[in-house]
């Protein structure tokens, strides 16, 4: 077999790259991907999960996956432009089927794993395949590997054989007859378990929750790119920007982050420390509040049916507790361990703007067609890893700046970012009037704040 490029990975990223590079050149490409269906971890996802931010500029370039629309406020605010797992794998199926092979220019290997340098398994038979790549192998698989899904983890405790205990996945089969849930995690999964039991009916006193750390959280309400929207979402990230300018200490951006109202926590005692991206509207954040059962007493050691044991002691459950486990971690820190994205005959798919793989890939594709000068090609990718804390979220606002200014002097990718789906700026600036003075005031404050907020982010980060 041959092609001009072997993708390893079907997930959202290796489609996103995908759909750029037919769009953008002529070649021929083979995908392979362990799963049996196109989308990625979205196949193994719990049943109620959605996505975090507006499915308008969620999927790939050349197809909406929903228009953008207004929250409600209702309760789950915000969250029905939130495309389910039902419609993400819809949307990726369809396109496999009716775009990429229907094109002609697509052989898809499912359950089938890349060893390196073209060489496929099927997982299934064993049969092995060479496939002969002219041009370049695309690693995209990478970051969604290390990362662990809640359907494939496995809890870092031990579970005693009386515990019901089991992964989010099932926790809509399992939960009836139950009295009382322990829901474990404190992150995105956690409160998706605890808004999921809150929908039933279920009383906060019939929750607990360990909440090893707590987390900042993005305020969906302030940060939706839709154009009736723009003055909002400008100022919030305005706000962002003269956080970055002026804070001195991380502690201080964190104070002012939440101040200018770009980010909340469910509770307003505890100081988190963590920032993992997650974004949750206010009525969700009032739902999670309810829980007073919080447990802070380190992480997990052992479950036992009436007993759980935290590296800072125990804690007695009710009867009939069901035990949910929201402990995978999917946002992994790469470190020093990534590869550059241009890498002699490899591509190595990663993020190229802060917690935002999609549109990343589908630039490098666009880089990989359209601009072949490397020095371009280097300027216009530095690595934007993932964090874990607000100080880190806050180095990576330097590789992700340095990006964006390299983006606009490469005209092939300015004029792409110009009318791309997956450009969210592009949603908000639909709402942009220049007769408006208000809104022309806004804009005209973000590139000095920026060039301040790029001056200052080394001062605040040595400051810690
Ligand atoms: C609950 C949740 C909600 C999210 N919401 C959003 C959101 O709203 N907006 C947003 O931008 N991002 C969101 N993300 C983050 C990210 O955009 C998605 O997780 C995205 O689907 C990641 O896609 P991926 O292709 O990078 O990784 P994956 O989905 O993990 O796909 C990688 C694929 O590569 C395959 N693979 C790897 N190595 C090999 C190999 N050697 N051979 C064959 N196959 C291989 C794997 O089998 C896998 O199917 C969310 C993430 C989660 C977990």
């Amino acid at each position: 077999m041959q092609t001009d490029y072997l993708i390893s990975g079907a997930g959202a990223s290796a489609l996103s790259f995908l759909d750029v590079l037919l769009a953008e050149t002529d070649a021929n490409v083979v995908i392979v991907d362990r799963r049996d269906a196109p989308g990625g971890h979205w196949n193994d996802a719990y049943p109620f999960v959605r996505l975090h931010q507006s499915a308008s500029f969620y999927g790939v370039n050349s197809r909406p996956l929903a228009p953008p629309r207004i929250p409600g406020q209702s309760f789950d605010a915000g969250s029905f432009e939130l495309a389910t797992k039902t419609e993400i794998l819809h949307y990726f199926h369809d396109l496999m089927q009716k775009t990429y092979l229907a094109s002609g220019r697509v052989t898809y290997l499912r359950n089938s794993e890349h060893l390196g340098g073209g060489l496929v398994r099927h997982l299934v038979t064993g049969k092995q395949t060479q496939v002969e790549v002219r041009k370049k192998i695309v690693n995209a698989g990478v970051w969604g590997d290390l990362g662990s899904i809640p359907a494939t983890h496995k809890p870092k405790f031990d579970i005693d054989e009386g515990a019901d205990f089991v992964p989010i996945n099932d926790l809509p089969r399992r939960a009836p007859g139950h009295d009382h849930f322990t829901v474990i995690g404190a992150g995105k999964t956690g409160m998706d378990a605890v808004i999921w039991l809150l929908q039933q009916g279920v009383a906060p006193v019939q929750i607990s929750w360990v909440r090893p750390n707590d987390y900042w959280l993005f305020k969906r309400e302030r940060i939706l790119n839709h154009p009736d929207l723009f003055t909002t979402t400008m100022k919030a990230f305005l706000g962002e920007l003269e956080s970055l300018a002026n804070a001195t200490t991380v502690d201080e951006f964190c104070t002012m982050m939440e101040d200018v109202g770009i980010w909340h926590r469910i509770d307003p005692d505890v100081k988190p420390t963590k920032f993992h991206a997650a974004v949750c509207s206010i009525a969700e954040q009032e739902k999670l509040a309810q829980i007073r059962n919080v447990i802070r007493m380190g992480h997990v050691t052992a479950i036992e049916p009436r007993r759980l044991l935290l590296e800072q002691g125990g804690v007695d459950m009710p009867d009939n507790t069901l035990y949910i486990d929201c402990t995978a971690r999917a946002g992994i820190i790469m470190g020093q361990d990534q590869r550059p994205i241009f890498d002699g005959d490899t591509i190595n798919i990663s993020m190229i703007r802060p917690f935002q793989p999609i549109i990343s890939a589908a630039l490098i594709a666009l880089l990989e067609a359209r601009v072949p000068d490397a020095a371009s090609r280097a300027a216009c990718t530095h690595l934007v890893d993932f964090h874990d804390t607000p100080a880190q979220y806050i180095a990576q606002q330097l590789p992700s700046m340095m990006n964006q200014a390299a983006w606009s002097k490469v005209p092939a990718v300015k004029d792409w970012l110009g009318q791309s789906r997956l450009h969210a700026g592009n949603h908000l600036m639909a709402g942009f009037d220049p007769a408006d003075p208000e809104k022309s005031a806004l804009i005209g404050r973000m590139g000095p704040t920026a060039k301040q907020a790029l001056q200052n982010i080394p001062a605040l980060l040595a400051a810690r």
